[in-house]
């Protein structure tokens, strides 16, 4: 986190940044919360949801993050909430293993640091509730609406206005902090790919004599085939495994936001490939499918005044698995 390290010395040598206002109470905006505290800033978070919400699915923590998190001592506390399958299984879409790589092991095998599946909402509650602990002050219910770059001053949709020595755009994707500094021309395409989200219960796939493979011993499984691909493993929770399906979106189709879909539209799509799919894709009927954003990544992303940086997908979104 080296923009971190510089703001830490500037403010060892100078003593002149105490307070850093983080827009977004996101993975990223929670992250550098913890850690800017940690380093004795004052720090608010502002966040436009009312309540933290429990939402998403499962994420996947890779050894560089868990390393991370290490860092801000939060590690354990994320364990105790995920899964550190043991292996990674890629497949063709017909079901041909192409590779299968140990990630986790007790011996000298896997990396040091743990590759981990967690729900997004365990992860996301976990750096909420250490941020609270260490002192940052999280205002929820704060939607920002404008960001004066020169002056380091934030208004709200209420007409709120907060101000702090730095700001930090951590507000994701769709980030009006990105617009407001790169202009609105560079706003989110639509990256011609739609993911569909599928939750089936885990202790279904376990008793399955055909799809028990796919929890048992634990691991993360992929197939891929020509602009597509499926990745799946079980989560801590709820009897849950996680399902996420990446295809080509049809020609013309309109960009959306997470919404319920039709799963028949999955079993077509995938009718042809590893029949274990298919079985898997009967175990529900429930799906929800979105629209993948890219856009132009920028070198834009601190404010000449000094005063002001985009961190997180706001500044680099990226695609999953592609
Ligand atoms: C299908 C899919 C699967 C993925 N899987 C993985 C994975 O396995 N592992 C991984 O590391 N990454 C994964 N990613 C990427 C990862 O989800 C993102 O990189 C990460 O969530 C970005 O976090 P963020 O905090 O920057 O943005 P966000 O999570 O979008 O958070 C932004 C926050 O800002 C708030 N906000 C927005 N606008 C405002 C405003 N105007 N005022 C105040 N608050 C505002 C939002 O409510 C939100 O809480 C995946 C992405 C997708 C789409």
């Amino acid at each position: 986190m080296p923009s971190f390290k510089l703001l830490e010395a500037a403010s060892n040598e100078l003593d002149i940044i105490q307070s850093v206002l983080i827009i977004g109470a996101g993975l990223t905006g929670l992250t550098a919360a913890i850690r800017l505290r940690q380093a004795n800033f004052k720090v608010t978070v502002l966040e436009r949801s009312p309540a933290m919400q429990d939402i998403g699915a499962g994420i996947q923590i890779p050894p560089n993050c868990s390393r991370v998190l290490e860092g801000l001592g939060v590690l354990q506390k994320i364990e105790n909430e995920a899964i550190a399958p043991q292996t990674l299984i890629i497949r063709s879409q017909k079901g041909d293993q192409l590779h299968s790589q140990i990630i986790n092991s007790d011996d000298d095998h896997g990396s040091a640091y743990p590759h981990l599946v967690i729900h997004r909402a365990d992860f996301i509650r976990v750096l909420y509730e250490e941020a609270l602990e260490l002192g940052v002050h999280i205002q929820l219910d704060a939607r920002v609406d404008y960001v004066d770059f020169e002056a380091g001053s934030v208004k709200l949709l209420t007409g709120a206005t907060f101000t702090a020595d730095i700001i930090l755009g951590a507000d994701g994707e769709h980030s009006i902090c990105r617009k407001l500094l790169q202009g609105p021309k560079n706003t989110s395409q639509s990256s011609g790919n739609l993911v569909y989200r599928v939750m089936v219960p885990a202790s279904v796939v376990a008793l399955d004599p055909d799809l028990h493979c796919l929890i048992k011993p634990g691991g993360i499984q992929a197939w891929y085939g020509p602009g597509s691909h499926l990745i799946c493993y079980q989560l801590d929770r709820d009897d849950s495994f996680n399902v996420v399906l990446t295809l080509p979106a049809p020609a013309g189709a309109p960009t959306i936001g997470p919404q319920p879909a039709d799963i028949n539209e999955l079993r077509e799509y995938f009718h042809d490939w590893d029949p274990r799919l298919q079985k898997l894709l009967d175990l529900t009927d429930q799906t929800q499918c979105w629209t993948l954003h890219e856009h132009k990544l920028s070198d834009k992303w601190v404010h000449p005044s000094g005063r002001f940086i985009l961190l997180g997908d706001a500044a680099h979104p990226i695609l999953p698995y592609m």
